[in-house]
């Protein structure tokens, strides 16, 4: 299947060739322009078929994901779309960004695409709303039937100047928040200063975007311009009906950009797109030809020029340096930088962070994901420094009490460079098997010849110097010897154990390493033994594999690896298998090469060869390099890999893909490399560390690999498919798959879900923690993990039946389409003790007799543990939370200590007596949790007194939890504007009285305000509110349902008599500029609006730290109205600035306060 690139290249050569031929220059002219008819025509095929899914599976959700924050922060956005065709792309974005737009102007230098654009806008004083697509739009449509003009290309290449006119487009002033470049930069030359232009259009504010989508080859003209987020789509395809000459004519005319007359050169053009396109690989359409149509994405915010504030900050290397990796190698980053110190690295953190740019980091450059376009890559090359510490007693290297021998590696240093200074004094790392692999090899993993003895390369890290991506700061973790601590270094003490495991084994997400400190062992010396063995095709295989791999696993002892290869030579299948034995025998022997034989080698027979070599000759050793295909050592080639991890191999299913999949290898340098595992590999527990995927026997390295000379042409193309091809087959046989190279590709998402075995959600969380602002964009994909909708602590005395009724509502909420998961708090304890004790952990969590024989000792081993860390509760709390990360709705049952953030909860009660029975007949299904004592009021009580009423229990699933999933709460909360920047640089803002501001916006609130009230109406004698936020949304509530208002407002507004009381300044107050000298206020009431004893609802715009709420409730008391007669809502809460603590502090913890959103951050 041929690129779209080169079929055009193709055809425009064949037409040339064709008007040479036929010695008339006009019958191929390239001067024979499309017409509009023509170019329409042929856009339609693009956009129809598999063009489509290019929209459907890339252009739509990118571009509703990079302006969701931009949207989500204005209530109004104006647009400007450059070539949009005959229909807005935009017309596909989900309903609520759509929405949005109130302002759209285009582009379109296409008459007939104009006609077309206008229709489909559609006016909506005459189309149903539901049928027009841009539904909010305040004036008519601008679209300009005119190109899109770059102001001035002058100052881009110092010629040709071109200037447009403000009447060509529009009015020169206008300032817009999005514009957008989707398939419409064909023919603009050079592209970046068209982007400038459009950065120009920008309104003055950080997030405005200019969003581009285009075919690949896009980036080689963006020149210094930096990129706010990039995305690439390389499975694009475009297909057309192989059989329709039609079609076909009007498809080549619009790839190749201009018209031919001459039907012998149609009939040329219509054989080339048949013998370039693929068939096989669109199985829907077989009669269609199919050409491989890359797609990439860049967004570009006002920071797209900041580049030269980092390059007068930081050495920049050559831009065209050349990397290992073949993709890495096409791809223009926006600079690459060369920091020689950590001061370097880190200014290059704060440039990203001030310009919410990502960065990429350059390790030994084996990844596609070292250099993307358009983003500065941080080549970490200087930091070469490898440092040999010996073994000391009582570990004074560092705090760890490790106290054997240390290497230390800079993060530009190679596996080589490492294993050849280690080797200098008698030691070694476990390393990969190729000397020239970078730091992303012990960064993600490493897997080597020693992995069996001695564990992965991340399970010998104990410790990292790392530059923060979330704040730029330089942290030490784990183990580094004081003398290796960067000046100004900081610990991160709670988190450190987090950051440290995310290092061992999916560090390139978490921070830019600069060094790190490896457990080192005594240097090995190894016998290599290679045996060949000629297969036929078939049975002979699976016989051979299954028991070559059965010995292999089960056999060796671990002192020996034996790596498998499935190879083709002279159309023959082979099997090569390379066995590296560190075994003392092998090393006694030495001297004269006679290793003890073992049960693979007994099972192999004689091998082919034999060396004995130190760790740096065992390099060379890989029979890739050595034997296979006559060896490879000089030969200039590209690889592409995938790696899964097998257990069975001689298992018919896997060992049949893994043959045909030699037999059908695309070129004859392909092959399947099988790294033995097991033993210490599987001795670490797959949670201890990030790596995870811990239970295998073989690891298998699917490896692509082409002429060098061959870069970018169809035969790699069919390489890099072949891999994913064979990966796809073999992932549901896996038992998990290798995250190093997993990058944002959509072919890898697959692939990126079997990362890692159990720690994909914890990783996410910590992404989140530890690179916030998303800084290492291009590294393995961690897709931010949305909080659970809904967390509900279901607490209650034991016996009240707590767990009986979460899973009654767990089920009824999962019938409802979510998924909802019971977890006990008390679980990690369980755990914890089980572990250090020996008790059986089953017993503990199920058999309630079990548990009151430990209770004793469970509830002091609990408050030991807690002594040495006080923050357990609360660690113990999110680990719940993190391990729910799919769950819709978490139901946290046996919660002692109060949640870290006050979170909805529902105290189920019973009587005495029926506790007691239930006790007694030990059916409560609380399976023993012990009694909490709320020191607040529940936000719902549910009085379970009846056995077995389970009716009852999903009666109230159904009436109270599910209406917290109601489309009018979502909708609700996308009208909160996110205002970033607000009141101060580093504060995101909720605009959350907004609501009010937006259309629909205050009806719906109140509505809302009343249908999920807790309480009863009818008992409600007042409604209170404080100015300013409380009064628009009381007001309207109070309208609504029809009780009487009490204002309140800032002492001195309201005539007296007046009860009043003070007031600290409210959370926003305090950081508005012109209030930062804010004091302490005082709030006042009128004396006769609430009669005494009388129940009121206070109602606010939102709940952050709780000060002004406090003082409304002292107020309400010098009024006669005490705290049980009080409850609160709020249209937001903020659970962050711990509102609740200070009402419980206070003495309001008996309040009822309900929220209708609630949101994090500030
Ligand atoms: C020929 C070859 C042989 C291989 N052999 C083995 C093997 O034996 N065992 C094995 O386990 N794997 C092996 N691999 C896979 C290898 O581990 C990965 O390709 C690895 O990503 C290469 O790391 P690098 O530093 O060379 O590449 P790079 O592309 O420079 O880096 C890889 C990733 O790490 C990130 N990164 C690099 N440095 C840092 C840093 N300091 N801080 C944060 N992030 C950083 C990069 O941004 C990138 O995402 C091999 C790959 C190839 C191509």
């Amino acid at each position: 299947m041929a690129t779209l690139d080169s079929l055009k290249q193709t055809l425009r050569e064949r037409a040339m060739a064709m008007a040479m031929a036929m010695e008339t220059a006009t019958a191929a002219s390239p001067h024979q322009p499309l017409s509009n008819a023509q170019f329409s025509a042929g856009f339609d095929i693009l956009t129809q078929g598999s063009g489509w899914t290019t929209y459907q599976d890339f252009i739509i959700p990118r571009l509703s994901e990079v302006l969701a924050p931009l949207f989500d922060s204005r209530s109004h956005i104006s647009v400007l779309e450059v070539g949009p065709g005959p229909r807005s792309v935009l017309g596909s974005l989900p309903d609520s960004l759509r929405r949005k737009i109130r302002k759209y102007s285009a582009f379109e230098p296409n008459g007939l695409f104009v006609t077309q654009l206008e229709q489909w806008i559609g006016s909506p004083a005459t189309t149903p709303e539901a049928e027009v697509p841009l539904p909010c739009l305040e004036s008519a449509p601008e679209i300009h039937q005119v190109a899109f003009v770059a102001r001035d290309t002058k100052d881009s290449n110092g010629s040709g100047a071109v200037t447009t006119t403000d009447a060509d487009r529009g009015d020169g002033d206008e300032k817009f928040d999005a514009i957008l470049f989707c398939h419409s930069m064909y023919g603009m030359k050079p592209k970046h200063t068209f982007i400038r232009s459009a950065l120009d259009m920008l309104v003055e504010r950080d997030n405005g975007l200019v969003v581009v989508f285009h075919r690949q080859s896009l980036d080689h003209d963006l020149d210094g311009l930096v990129c706010h987020r990039a995305a690439s789509f390389p499975s694009g395809t475009v297909s057309v009906e192989a059989n329709n000459d039609e079609a076909l004519d009007r498809f080549a005319a619009f790839v190749a950009g201009f018209n031919v007359s001459h039907e012998a050169t149609r009939a040329e053009w219509r054989n080339v797109c048949r013998a370039l396109g693929g068939r096989e690989h669109d199985a829907h359409h077989p009669d269609h030809v199919v050409f491989s149509a890359p797609e990439v994405m860049a967004a570009f915010t006002r920071h797209a020029t900041a580049l030269p504030e980092l390059a007068v900050k930081v050495p920049l290397a050559d831009r065209d340096k050349m990397v290992k990796n073949h993709e890495a190698r096409r791809r223009r980053a926006a600079a690459i930088v060369r920091p020689t110190d950590v001061c370097h690295v880190q200014e290059c953190v704060r440039w990203a962070l001030e310009h919410g740019v990502g960065l990429t980091v350059l390790g030994g450059g084996h990844s596609g994901h070292c250099l993307w376009p358009n983003v500065v890559a941080v080549d970490m090359g200087a930091f070469d420094d490898v440092c040999v510490l010996a073994a000391t007693a009582g570990g004074q290297q560092s705090d760890s009490d490790y106290c054997g021998p240390l290497i230390l590696a800079g993060a530009g240093c190679k596996t080589g460079d490492i294993v050849g200074k280690a080797m200098a004094a008698g030691l070694t790392v476990p390393l990969g098997a190729r000397p020239s692999v970078g730091a992303g090899v012990w960064l993600q993993g490493g897997i080597g010849h020693l992995a069996r003895m001695y564990g992965l390369a991340c399970d010998c890290i104990v410790g990292a110097v790392v530059v923060s991506v979330a704040s730029g700061e330089v942290l030490c973790v784990g183990c580094v010897p004081s003398e290796h601590r960067p000046a100004g270094a900081v610990s991160l003490e709670l988190e450190e154990s987090y950051l440290l495991w995310a290092i061992k084994g999916a560090a390139t997400n978490f921070g830019i390493v600069v060094s790190v400190t490896f457990k080192a062992y005594a240097a090995q010396t190894y016998s290599v033994r290679d045996w060949v063995i000629p297969l036929s095709y078939g049975l002979e295989v699976r016989h051979k594999l299954a028991s070559f791999g059965k010995v292999a696993a089960k056999d060796l002892p671990r002192t020996c690896s034996a790596d498998a290869y499935l190879y083709g030579n002279n159309d023959r299948l082979c099997l090569g298998v390379t066995m590296f034995d560190t075994s003392p025998t092998a090393r006694a022997n030495s001297e004269i090469p006679a290793p003890a034989p073992n049960p693979v080698s007994e099972m192999l027979g004689p091998h082919a060869s034999l060396k004995t070599v130190d760790g740096v000759g065992v390099f060379e050793c890989d029979m890739y390099m050595s034997g296979m295909h006559g060896g490879h050592g000089g030969g200039k080639t590209s690889s592409f890999k995938r790696c899964l991890f097998l257990k069975d191999i001689g298992e018919a299913p896997i060992a049949d893909i893994l043959v045909a999949a030699v037999e059908r290898r695309p070129t004859a340098l392909c092959y399947l490399h099988l790294l033995q595992g097991g033993e210490a590999i599987g001795d670490v527990a797959a949670d201890s560390t990030a790596f995870g995927c811990r239970d295998w026997d073989f690891a298998c390295v699917i490896t692509g690999i082409w002429p060098r000379d061959q870069d970018g042409t169809n035969t790699a193309l069919a390489a890099v498919c072949w891999v994913y091809e064979v990966a796809t087959q073999l992932l549901p046989l896996s038992s998990g798959v290798y995250g190093a190279d997993l990058g944002p590709d959509p072919r890898d998402a697959p692939l990126a879900a079997s990362a890692f075995g159990p720690n994909i959600p914890r990783l996410a969380r910590l992404k989140r923690r530890f690179d916030p602002r998303s800084v290492l964009a291009y590294a393995f994909p961690l897709s931010r993990p949305p909080d659970p909708k809904l967390i509900v602590l279901v607490t209650g005395e034991s016996g009240a039946g707590k767990d009986y009724c979460a899973d009654i509502w767990a089920a009824v909420l999962t019938q409802k389409g979510l998924l909802a998961r019971v977890v006990s708090i008390s679980e990690a304890t369980k755990r914890e003790y089980a572990a250090a004790t020996g008790a059986d952990l089953d017993r503990l969590l199920r058999s309630r007799a079990y548990k009151e024989q430990h209770r004793a000792s469970l509830t002091s081993f609990f408050q030991d543990q807690v002594k040495q860390r006080p923050r357990l509760p609360e660690e113990h709390f999110l680990e719940v939370v993190h391990g729910a990360a799919d769950a819709d709705v978490l139901l946290i049952t046996g919660m002692r200590d109060d949640a870290p953030s006050r979170l909805f909860d529902v105290c189920v009660e019973a009587s005495q007596e029926t506790r007691r029975v239930r006790r007694l007949h030990q059916d409560s299904g609380d399976h023993g949790h012990d009694s909490i004592f709320l020191t607040y009021r529940p936000d719902l009580i549910f009085h379970n007194d009846v056995t077995g009423n389970e009716a009852a229990v999903q009666e109230f699933a159904e009436r109270r939890l599910l209406s917290f999933f109601h489309e009018d709460l979502r909708r609700l909360a996308s009208m909160v504007q996110n205002i970033p920047g607000f009141p101060r640089e580093d504060m995101d803002f909720r605009h959350v009285l907004g609501i009010a501001q937006q259309p629909g916006g205050l009806a719906l609130c109140t509505s809302l305000l009343k249908s999920q009230f807790a309480g009863t109406w009818a008992e409600i004698d007042v409604v209170a509110c404080c100015e300013a936020g409380g009064f628009v949304f009381a007001s309207a509530l109070a309208a609504m349902v029809d009780i009487p208002l009490a204002l309140i407002r800032a002492a001195g507004k309201l005539p007296s008599p007046t009860f009043s009381v003070s007031k600290a300044p409210s959370h926003i107050s305090s950081f508005a500029s012109s209030r930062s000298d804010a004091k302490e206020e005082r709030i006042e009431m009128e004396r006769d609006v609430i009669p005494k004893g009388a129940s009121v609802l206070v109602v606010d715009d939102v709940l952050a730290t709780g000060r002004t709420l406090c003082a409304v409730l002292r107020l309400l008391g010098e009024a006669g109205v005490s705290a049980e007669n009080v409850c609160v809502m709020v249209v937001a809460e903020f659970p962050v600035h711990r509102s609740r603590d200070l009402l419980r502090r206070d003495g309001f913890g008996g309040v009822n306060v309900q929220g209708l959103l609630q949101f994090g951050g500030a």
